[in-house]
C-alpha cells in the first residue's frame, strides 16, 4: 500500500495496475474518475488488477518522441484487453508479441519513471 491507502499504482512509481471498479454496478475503469461513467455511483473501489490480457493491439516505434527515450528504442506499445475488462497500453518486445496473444505484465523502467511490460504468458 502507498500512503494514500492505494495499492501500488504504476502511475505513481508503484509496480502494479490498479483499476477502480463501481461499487454499485460492477462496472470497471483504468483511467479514474470519482465516478462511475456507466451508471454515475460516487467513490468507486480501487482494486490491483491481474496484468493478464488479450493482446488487442501491437506497434514498434522506431524513433522516440525525445532524445533519452530514444536509447530504448526499437520498443513495442501495445494495447491489452485485461481479463478484468478494461483495455491498457503497455511496453513490450519489439518482436515475439502479437494480436491475440495472451500476455502477463511485469514493469520496467523507462525515462524518469516505470511502465507496464507485457510478455507472452506462457500458463496459457
Ligand atoms: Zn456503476
Amino acid at each position: 500500500m502507498s500512503p494514500d491507502g492505494d495499492p501500488p499504482d504504476w502511475t505513481k512509481g508503484g509496480e502494479g495496475l490498479v483499476l477502480a471498479r463501481c461499487r454499485a454496478c460492477g462496472g470497471v475503469q483504468y483511467f479514474r474518475r470519482p465516478f462511475c461513467p456507466a451508471c454515475g455511483g460516487e467513490d468507486p473501489a480501487v482494486e490491483t488488477a491481474s496484468g493478464r490480457g488479450t493482446v488487442y493491439a501491437v506497434t514498434v516505434v522506431a524513433r522516440a518522441p525525445s532524445p533519452d527515450l530514444q536509447a530504448h528504442a526499437p520498443y513495442g506499445i501495445a494495447l491489452v484487453d485485461a481479463e478484468e475488462g478494461f483495455r491498457f497500453m503497455a511496453h513490450c518486445p519489439p518482436e515475439g508479441v502479437a494480436i491475440g496473444d495472451c500476455v502477463r505484465t511485469t514493469f520496467r523502467a523507462f525515462g524518469a519513471g516505470l511502465v507496464p511490460f507485457v510478455t507472452q504468458d506462457v500458463r496459457s
